[in-house]
């Protein structure tokens, strides 16, 4: 049988919520069973997710975190951490992928991930601020064999793995069952940390392998962007000077 795809997505309510978690749910439609998605709220969920979500007919839970953002580098960080806590404490068995709201992926991708055994990554396409350009950040693979990373930017030179947060998917079977992934620290996982911007993703990745070697390139060569994170709504300027957005486009 397919492998059970297990998408995590925190979310908060801004103007685009709705937008967002309607296009990630038009997408995780296509995709063939079995798919469970775990959307992450703070604080308590919304009326307005929990219909939005009832009507995708993707199987879904809906959750809440309590540990309050004390930093805007941890933005999703502990939603994500709940969603890890949930597949931990219930074994759920299956792929596990951050999929934050805003961003684009194709079908593909999740087509993709069924192929992971232990922990799939590729690259992911994204805006660098400062160069008016897209780049690429991720994996560089020889097949399937992980040969190198894209970087592009400095202030993230020693990160260990460069890899964006959408750009890798993991067996979730490494959370509860180290020994059996010949993880040599052999204790279970554990968490995102809430450390500097941009080492999240190493820092957690350092966790659940200890090299390239037990990384899977997925897609021949990782020559295919599946995804993108383009941070537009870091682009303030898009909005015509005076014009007013509401906190939640969903309705009227
Ligand atoms: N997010 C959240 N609460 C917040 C800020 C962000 O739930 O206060 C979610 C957001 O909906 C997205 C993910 O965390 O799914 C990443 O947020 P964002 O896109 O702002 O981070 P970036 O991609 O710029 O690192």
């Amino acid at each position: 049988p397919p492998k059970q795809l297990i998408v995590v997505t925190p979310t908060y309510n801004r103007a685009f919520q709705a937008y967002y978690l309607n296009r990630l749910a038009q997408v995780l439609a296509l995709v063939p069973p079995p798919v469970l998605w775990i959307v992450v709220e703070m604080k308590s969920t919304a009326a307005e997710t929990a219909g939005l979500l009832r009507k995708t007919g993707v199987p879904f839970r809906h959750l809440v975190c309590n540990r309050n953002m004390t930093d805007v580098k941890d933005r999703g960080v502990h939603q994500r951490n709940a969603a890890l806590d949930h597949i931990q404490s219930h074994q759920l068995d299956g792929i596990v992928y951050f999929a934050d709201d805003d961003n684009i992926y194709t079908l593909e991708l999740f087509h993709r991930l069924r192929e992971i055994r232990r922990f799939g990554t590729w690259p992911v396409a994204m805006l660098a601020p400062s160069k008016n350009k897209a780049i690429l950040e991720g994996a560089i693979c020889n097949a399937s064999q992980v040969i190198g990373w894209h970087t592009n930017e400095k202030s993230k030179k020693l990160r260990r793995f460069h890899v964006d947060m959408s750009g890798f998917a993991f067996n979730s079977a490494i959370l509860w069952d180290p020994k059996r992934w010949k993880r040599s620290t052999g204790t279970p996982i554990r968490q995102l940390d809430s450390v500097r911007e941009g080492f999240q993703e190493t820092t957690f990745i350092e966790q659940l392998v200890e090299d390239e070697s037990q990384m899977e390139g997925i897609l021949p060569g990782c020559a295919t962007i599946m995804n993108w994170h383009l941070h537009l709504e870091s682009f303030k300027q898009r909005y015509p000077k005076g014009w007013f957005l509401q906190k939640d486009l969903s309705a009227v």
